[in-house]
C-alpha cells in the first residue's frame, strides 16, 4: 500500500487533481490484442484496485485501455505497436478527468455512507464496487427504508458542511490508537482517508479534497444481500444525471396523463381500476359470445369456435362441454345433428392481431395430431395429452381454419 520505491511512484496518491504528467518508460511488455504494457517511473493513472476500476486516458496520444497493479508496479495497457514507444522514452500521460473526478466523487460519497453506517448503525462495509456503470456498497446489516432515508439525509448534511478530506500515510507507530475502518491487517505504512468527525478508512484511491465537491449523495436502490443490504449509490455528476433522467420520465408521464407530477400515483391507480373494469367486461362479453356459439353448435353449428379473450378456466370448461356435444354426436349416430369442424372440438380465444390461445380435443382420435399440425404449419407453441392439447398461435382465424380443413377436412 506504500509508495514502493522499487515500483511506480503513485502521483495520484498525493496529487489527486493532476490531469497530466511526464514520466520515463522503464519497460515495454507485449500485452496481446494490439496492446503494449508500459511500466513508467511515475503515474497519475489509478490502477484497478480496492473495488474501483482503473483510470482511462492516453499516453503520448495512445489510448490506455486498462491499468493494473502488482507488487507496487503499475502496468498501463496501451493500444500501440511494439515500435511506437521505447524503454527510456520520456512520455506525457493524460487521464480522462471527467471519468476520474466522477470516481473521486463516488468513492468519497461511499466513505461517508460507510462511515455513518459504521458509527451510527454498527453496520460494516463488506463489499464495494465502483465501475463506469454501477456503484454498489454492501453493508452487514439489514436496513429498513426509514433507516436508509435517515442515512441518506445525514450523508448529504456532511456534503453541505464541506469538510476537508485528508489522505496520507501513517507509520505503524502513528496508527496506534487510531480507530480506522479496514478489511485487512497491515504491518506497514497505511494510507488513511480521514473525513474528520465522520470516518477514517484505510484506502488507496483518490478522493475529493472537500466533501462539498460531492454535490449530492443518493441511495437509488437497496436489496437484501447475504444477510445484509446491498445499496446502489450515486454521487455527484452521476447522481445529477440520474435524477435529470428520472425527472424527464416523470414529466413525460405527467404530460401523457395530463396530471401534475404529484398526482401521478393517484392517476395511475384510477387508470389501473379502469383497465381492470374493461378487462372484466371483455371477459364477460367473451363468455356470453361463447355461450351463444355453444348453443348454436347444439343445433349443428361448428365445433371450432373463435372468441375474444376469455378466462382460461372458462375456456377449458367450454371445451369439455363441446366435446360432450361433439363426441356425443359421434356416438349417438342418427338423430343428432352433425357438426362442422371435422371432429375437432376447439376454442380459439384472442384476436387476429395478437393471435389466439387454443384448447383442443379430438374425440375418438389423438388431440396431439392437431397440435402437431398447428406447430408445423403455423409455428404454434404448446402441447398436451391425447385427450386435450393447449397452446398459443400467432395467426389469423382464416389461416387457422384453412390449415385445419386442409389437414383434417374430407
Ligand atoms: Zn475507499
Amino acid at each position: 500500500m506504500t509508495n514502493n520505491t522499487d515500483g511506480t511512484e503513485k502521483l495520484y496518491d498525493s496529487r489527486p487533481y493532476d490531469k497530466t504528467f511526464k514520466a520515463r518508460i522503464k519497460k515495454v511488455i507485449p500485452a496481446g490484442d494490439g496492446a503494449m504494457s508500459l511500466i513508467l517511473d511515475r503515474t497519475v493513472f489509478f490502477p484497478e484496485e480496492g473495488g474501483q476500476t482503473s483510470d482511462t486516458g492516453t499516453i503520448e496520444g495512445y489510448q490506455v485501455r486498462h491499468v493494473s497493479i502488482k507488487d507496487g508496479i503499475i502496468y498501463h495497457e496501451v493500444l500501440c505497436n511494439a515500435d511506437d514507444l521505447h524503454e527510456g522514452d520520456e512520455v506525457e500521460g493524460r487521464i480522462d478527468w471527467d471519468h476520474r473526478f466522477s470516481n473521486m466523487q463516488n468513492h468519497t460519497g461511499e466513505h461517508i455512507l460507510s462511515g455513518l453506517l459504521h458509527s451510527e448503525w454498527g453496520s460494516e462495509n463488506v463489499g464495494f464496487h465502483l465501475s463506469d456503470n454501477t456503484v454498489t456498497l454492501d453493508t452487514s446489516k439489514l436496513l429498513k427504508d426509514e433507516e436508509l432515508c435517515e442515512l441518506e439525509r445525514k450523508a448529504n448534511e456532511i456534503v453541505y458542511l464541506d469538510i476537508p478530506v485528508e489522505c496520507r500515510y501513517y507509520s505503524p507507530d502513528e496508527l496506534d490508537g487510531i480507530a480506522y475502518r479496514s478489511k485487512k491487517e497491515f504491518d506497514e505504512d497505511v494510507r488513511l482517508v480521514t473525513i474528520p468527525g465522520v470516518d477514517i478508512c484505510a484506502c488507496c484511491a483518490p478522493h475529493v479534497g472537500r466533501t462539498g465537491e460531492i454535490g449530492i449523495i443518493k441511495v437509488i436502490r437497496a436489496i437484501k444481500y447475504k444477510g445484509g443490504t446491498r445499496l446502489t449509490i450515486l454521487s455527484g455528476r452521476r447522481a445529477y444525471e440520474y435524477l435529470t433522467s428520472q425527472q424527464r420520465t416523470v414529466e413525460e408521464l405527467s404530460h401523457k396523463l395530463s396530471e401534475n407530477p404529484d398526482n401521478l400515483p393517484a392517476a395511475v391507480d384510477r387508470l389501473m381500476n379502469d383497465i381492470e373494469g374493461y378487462r372484466l367486461e371483455k371477459l364477460n362479453a367473451g363468455k356470453e359470445r361463447l355461450d351463444r356459439a355453444i348453443a348454436g353448435m347444439e343445433s349443428g353449428g361448428s365445433s371450432i369456435i373463435f372468441t375474444s379473450e376469455i378466462d382460461n378456466n372458462v375456456q377449458r370448461r367450454a371445451v369439455n362441454t363441446i366435446t360432450g356435444i361433439c363426441g356425443g354426436a359421434q356416438k349417438a349416430g342418427e338423430g343428432t345433428p352433425a357438426h362442422e369442424g371435422w371432429g375437432i372440438c376447439a376454442i380459439f380465444a384472442g384476436d387476429d392481431e395478437r393471435g389466439y390461445k387454443y384448447i383442443v380435443s379430438f374425440p375418438g382420435r389423438d388431440a396431439r395430431e392437431v397440435s402437431k399440425v398447428m406447430q408445423e404449419k403455423l409455428g404454434a407453441r404448446g402441447g398436451g395429452s391425447a385427450e386435450m392439447v393447449q397452446g398459443s398461435v400467432t395467426a389469423k382465424e382464416k389461416e387457422i381454419m384453412e390449415i385445419l380443413k386442409g389437414s383434417f377436412g374430407d
